[in-house]
């Protein structure tokens, strides 16, 4: 756990730098350096055309000092025991600052899912639930979708658990489709939190934010509902890039076109969109246009040193979980780039999660604009902390959010230590 040199390094390094800033000593928070429980398993799935395959499976539940284990799970080539490490740990900060009920925790399967069918994805989902089912639940631990997953695959997911407990249990998993107890307003709460997180950046540094010129890399679950929500803000989103590359239109792209195609083809590739105007860029390029807001929201490690110098936007409000390496941060630091940070920016997607538990709980449905209005509020108090610890600290946003994130975790350790400590004196048997 403390090779540095790996994406856990980071939080490694990141947790030690919090915790000196706190006046923490070692032992206080030793314990949020080691995920409190990690799975992997083996997935064995029959292959439309009747072969075998074994895919590699994980959750990592990293802590559950603040509620149960809480964070999605991703499907991509990539996984790797490190990667899903980090992400849990930053699921266990990301509830920690905006202050809902949860810990952290993250899931995933190494796969790429442009070869798999869609019956294939279900038959793996389905094993994959089977496997993991011993450490889930709706009090223990309630994944959600991530990379490559969305609400099929939440509802795929939630139906096997069912069957295996034998009856329904919709809190199982949020972000499910409306119909099988999801929340209205879930889709599109990541999306509606980076606009609300740029909003509020612009509002401090006196930008407009009516008109802001934008670009947004990702055309995934969030970085297409990041474009939406900006776009019905008002902001002109001037660039975006998926897999296949990029595209750039100076008077701004037309956002309405390009969702409406989304939403006939959820498959749809830029490199497929054409339209009088618009100029094709290289993928790498679309963090470097003249714009003033950022949103990166594909991958992590994405700003890294070599990309960072060249960056122009004056803020960026991140999308994805981690793209900017320790580095790269540094980097904007230097050239005086605001960073909203990923644990609060992309934050509206578990808040949404979290209503959305409440009501399968409870069996309540919530309205779309009370779900909307209670978003804002939370999101909005958490931006106005951060941006005061930071100040307070003459430190970055990202630090001013680590900060109130682990002063809320090590303040739930130690009155559950000083519990512990109470019912030990309580049980021990008295002197003679
Ligand atoms: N996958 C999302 C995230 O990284 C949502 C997690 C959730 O709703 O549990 O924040």
């Amino acid at each position: 756990m403390n090779d540095k040199n790996n994406a856990y390094g980071e939080v490694l390094e990141i947790l030690d730098q919090t915790a000196n800033l706190l006046g923490l000593e070692e032992q206080d928070y030793l314990r949020l350096k080691y995920p409190e429980r990690e799975m992997k398993v083996s997935i064995p799935v029959e292959m439309d055309d009747g072969s075998m395959q074994v895919f590699e499976g994980y959750r990592v539940q990293h802590s559950s000092v603040l509620g149960p284990y809480k964070g999605g799970i991703r499907y991509h080539q990539s996984i790797d025991p490190d990667e899903m490490r980090t992400l849990a740990a930053w699921m266990t900060f990301k509830c920690a600052v905006v202050n809902v009920p949860f810990g952290g925790a993250k899931g995933g399967i190494k796969v790429d899912v442009t070869e798999l069918s869609k019956n294939e994805l279900e038959r793996l989902t389905r094993a994959y639930t089977s496997l993991i089912y011993p450490i889930v639940g709706p009090e223990t631990d309630i994944p959600a979708p991530d990379v490559n997953t969305n609400a099929e695959t939440m509802a795929w997911f939630m139906d096997a658990y069912s069957c295996l407990r034998g009856e329904p249990t919709p809190a199982v998993v949020t972000g499910k489709p409306v119909e099988l107890g999801g929340s209205l307003g879930r889709a599109d709460a990541t999306g509606r939190g980076i606009s609300l997180m740029a909003r509020e950046i612009c509002k401090k540094h006196g930008l407009p934010f009516k008109g802001a010129r934008v670009a947004v890399q990702g055309c995934g679950n969030v970085g297409r509902s990041a474009v939406r929500n900006l776009h019905r803000s008002g902001c002109k989103i001037l660039a975006l890039s998926d897999v296949s590359g990029g595209i750039y239109r100076d008077e701004g792209l037309d956002i309405e076109q390009i969702l409406e195609l989304f939403s006939e083809n959820p498959e749809q590739l830029l490199k497929d969109y054409h339209s009088p105007g618009i100029r094709r860029i290289p993928r790498e390029e679309l963090l470097i246009q003249d714009v003033d807001i950022l949103v990166p929201a594909a991958l992590g490690h994405q700003i890294k040193g070599e990309v960072a110098p060249h960056i122009k936007a004056k803020v960026i409000v991140e999308g994805a979980n981690a793209p900017t390496t320790i580095e790269g941060d540094k980097i904007l630091a230097k050239k005086g780039v605001v960073v909203v940070p990923d644990i609060l920016a992309n934050s509206g997607g578990i808040i949404v999660s979290f209503f959305e538990w409440i009501q399968n709980l409870y069996s309540l449905k919530w309205e779309e604009y009370d779900i909307n209005q209670k978003l804002e509020t939370i999101m909005v108090e958490a931006f106005n902390k951060v941006w005061q610890k930071a100040d307070q600290h003459c430190t970055s946003l990202r630090q001013g959010a680590y900060l109130i994130a682990l002063d809320r975790l090590i303040t739930a350790t130690k009155m559950k230590d000083l519990n512990q400590q109470r019912m030990q004196v309580v049980s021990s048997p008295s002197p003679n």
